[in-house]
């Protein structure tokens, strides 16, 4: 089976109407929402309070979109200091549902929704899956990890609610995942893009040909990818690759999502309000420029975010989209400050080498990068995975292919770096968020 012939008409949901709402009226709605959200702050929550009251600000002196500008930031470390409840704007009697995020160090954060919040998230998450040429009668297989992370139940939710079959099979165990994919007539699939590139390893290895079944879209997201793996992942399995965005501290997964045209994600901006700041001087910036992300929740009760920095990087897409939505897209976040390393001075994000990678044939979208300190100079070694065609091949090939990848990865970084070319499988599979950098050098 080809690609065309899984390709289906793109139904109309009516919960996307809100997708496509005249500017002017879908601003209205903004302003109204972001009055409401600031008061309730202010009214609810300490921090927020006082920061505004350092400002010299009150509630009433947001009377325009721009106004936003002058509100204080949140960010996450906010989370961390007021652990657990500290910025709940509703009592724990109205909390339904609670989630955290495992930070890398220390205490989780943790985060609240009212009921009405989670009928917003499934809302934001059917017209997500809409967006995707999703609707009742598919079969969508949910492989994002139930539990404290968002990602499981905020999908779940969201395709129940879509009316689709959804299959709670959660992450792992891959050989399961590929019989179910093939067993039960799986249409769609929703996880990390580095977990189905591990899928369709293993589907190739078990003899099943997933351009042979009848899945045809991916909800890739919770890491950053690139254009180039995208690529690589429709061109191996005959599906459409969307990208999902969202994060724990706004909903979860339902931030934002790619339609059809797939260029640039829309965002939800009925409910997530965002703007774009220069992270070093924290202006905004117009639309077109490249920095971070700054959400504001518009309507979650339990937990507002007021004008939260997410660390990510992109742009708003001034054109309009070809879809027709009215809500604004944003570029694809291929990279997140909080990645960036520093190697003899020079900024680097993974993004950029797993880019380098990809350009050149032969290699397997399975890399990792290993940064050490010798005599107190900084070394960065990429390990990535060859086909075992080039594997096994004579020491000239791999040597010529090695050089290849040097002089990618030279004229991307503008340093040298070291390549070791791997055994496919020599470097661990990930069930969620791929693990691409190894940074030796604090020990
Ligand atoms: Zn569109």
């Amino acid at each position: 089976m080809v690609k065309a012939e899984k390709a289906c008409p793109v139904a109309f949901h009516p919960a996307s109407t809100l997708d496509y709402l005249p500017v002017a009226q879908l601003r209205q709605v903004q302003l109204q929402r972001l009055g409401a959200i600031v008061r309730r702050s202010y009214d609810h929550v300490e921090m927020f309070r006082k920061r505004m009251d350092q400002h010299g600000l009150h509630p009433h002196d947001v009377r325009s979109l721009d106004d936003v500008a002058r509100l204080p930031f949140t960010v996450k470390a906010d989370l961390r200091d007021t652990y657990p409840f500290g910025l709940f704007a509703s009592p724990m009697q109205e909390v339904v549902r609670l989630h955290a995020s495992s930070g890398t160090t220390g205490k989780p954060i943790v985060v609240a929704y009212t009921k009405e919040d989670v009928g917003v998230w499934s809302s934001v998450m059917v017209r997500t899956f809409a967006a995707c040429g999703l609707h009742e009668g598919d079969v969508i297989q949910n492989a994002y990890g139930y539990g404290l992370f968002t990602g499981g139940l905020g999908i779940h939710y969201g395709a129940e609610a879509l009316g689709a079959t959804v299959i709670p099979i959660s992450g792992g165990n891959t050989d399961r995942q590929i019989m179910v994919m093939k067993d039960f007539g799986v249409t769609a699939i929703c996880c990390t893009p580095s977990y189905f590139i591990h899928l369709m390893e293993r589907a190739r290895e078990l003899g099943t040909d997933i351009k042979e079944l009848p899945l045809r879209a991916g909800v890739f997201g919770a890491e950053p990818w690139t254009q180039a793996m995208r690529d690589r992942i429709e061109a191996e399995s005959g599906i459409k690759a969307y990208d999902i965005y969202g994060l724990s501290e706004i909903i979860g997964p339902g931030v934002a999502i790619e339609c059809q045209h797939q260029s640039g994600l829309h965002i939800f901006e009925d409910h997530f309000y965002p703007e774009i700041i220069d992270p070093e001087t924290c202006k905004v910036l117009p639309d077109g420029s490249e920095g971070e992300l700054v959400l504001t929740t518009l309507s979650k009760l339990a937990m507002p975010m007021i004008r939260y920095r997410t660390r990510d990087i992109t742009a708003i897409v001034p054109e309009p989209c070809p879809c027709g939505r009215t809500i604004r897209r944003m570029k694809r976040i291929s990279r997140r400050s909080d990645d960036m390393f520093i190697i003899r001075g020079v900024n680097i994000f993974p993004s950029q080498v797993e880019a380098a990678l990809l350009s050149v044939e032969g290699t397997m979208p399975h890399y990792q990068i290993v940064l050490t300190r010798e005599k107190g100079l900084d070394k960065m070694e990429v390990q990535v995975e060859v086909t075992s065609e080039v594997f096994s091949d004579k020491i000239r090939a791999m040597e010529n292919l090695q050089a290849k990848l040097a002089k990618a990865l030279d004229n991307t970084l503008g340093i040298r770096v070291e390549v070791s070319l791997v055994e496919p499988h020599a470097i661990q599979r990930s069930e969620g968020k791929a693990k691409r950098v190894i940074d030796n050098r604090k020990m």
